[in-house]
């Protein structure tokens, strides 16, 4: 059993906020040991060429020992460990030398979420403050010259609250203080996936009469960050539309990659990075199960998500979860992952 390559996320250390869309879940912070990176990397390192190895799948640089960690998982990575344009927003608002850090690995982007004012942006994070933190953040990354990216999650209880962030991209000048130093602020808005926390938010969900409500400026941003014509693109097509084509697909799937991303929680279960890191996606514990256990539940697609995916066609997950009358948008992929969530859940597939 060989890969072509494998990404190891470890949620080493959890994440201080409890944001109300997050697709990874609510669950506890862990605390795991340093030497576990090195463990984990050596595991699964007979299973391919190309491991990757990040000490985060939920908060990056959490840890205080965040430069050390990466420098870590740097060496035992095969081949180089770019950060990715997000960072901790908590951090930067706490630790004077983290934003030169992030400037001294290269980066010119990161990606913040704000959903409205002060106090949407704190309760749709889930902590006090948050929001003046993001605000801090955004100062200090602009400091070190790297542009904000910011994201918007949009569900029908928030959307009202785009006006402000229109006028908040405009009062804090966002254009033209990146512009200044050679850097482009962006911005894109979207519902995301409907899975983790996010799937609470179904009965919110927007349809194509809420999309008007999306400021022109905010709605050019993100067209230019999609690269797409018309933010019903973005947003995708009607539930509607997606149960009448599924309803006469009896296909099924595998999930089975050559280069899976592999997420590990902080009791060492190990889940595909396909959907929320739920129990119908565990593919076994890497401590009491194997690293070979593991990995041959996932090539046989031994998960009870990716066997339901596997065996039930997709019509019947739709006549089972589907409703062929609701207006709301989604990406057909994550509405597929819906469906089959709902469908492990409901049916206690574990
Ligand atoms: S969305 Fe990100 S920052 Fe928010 S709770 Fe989830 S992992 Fe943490």
């Amino acid at each position: 059993m060989k890969f072509q390559e494998i990404t190891v996320c470890l949620d080493m250390h959890g994440c201080p906020n409890r944001c109300k869309h997050c697709w990874l879940s609510a669950t506890p912070n862990g605390n795991m040991p340093f030497s576990e990176i090195e463990s984990t990397a050596e595991q699964f390192r007979p299973f391919t060429d190309c491991l990757q190895i990040y000490d985060w799948y939920r908060e990056p640089d959490f840890t205080e020992k965040y430069r050390e960690h990466f420098e870590i998982c740097s060496r035992l990575s095969d081949s180089p460990l770019d950060h990715f344009e997000v960072a901790s927003f908590w951090r930067l608002a706490r630790d004077g030398g983290y934003g030169k850090w992030l400037a001294s690995l290269g980066l010119k982007k990161i990606q913040l979420t704000l959903f409205g004012d002060a106090r949407t942006t704190d309760f749709y994070i889930g902590r006090k403050g948050a929001y003046q933190e993001l605000l801090k953040a955004m100062d200090i990354l602009m400091e070190n010259k790297i542009s904000p990216r910011i994201q918007v999650f949009v569900i029908r209880n928030n959307i009202d609250q785009l006006g402000h962030i229109e006028n908040l991209i405009k009062e804090l000048n966002l254009e033209n203080r990146c512009r200044a130093y050679g850097g482009e602020f962006t911005f894109f808005l979207h519902q995301g996936s409907c899975d983790g926390e996010n799937e609470k938010w179904y009965d919110a969900w927007v349809t194509p009469e809420d999309l008007g409500k999306i400021p022109p400026l905010l709605e050019a941003y993100t067209l230019r960050h999609f690269g797409a014509k018309n933010i019903a693109d973005v947003f995708g097509r009607t539930e509607q539309s997606l149960y009448e084509e599924l309803i006469t697909d009896a296909s099924t799937a595998s999930y089975v990659s050559d280069t899976p991303v592999f997420y590990i929680d902080k009791d060492f279960n190990v889940y595909p990075n396909i959907s929320t890191p739920a129990p119908h996606w565990l593919l076994g514990n890497l401590k009491q199960d194997g690293v070979r256990t593991v990995l041959e539940n996932y090539v046989e697609n031994k998960s009870a998500a990716q066997h339901t995916r596997m065996t039930v066609p997709l019509c019947e997950l739709a006549k089972a979860q589907g409703d062929g009358t609701s207006r709301r948008l989604f990406g057909r992929g994550d509405y597929i992952e819906l469906l089959l969530n709902r469908y492990c859940r409901q049916r206690n597939l574990y």
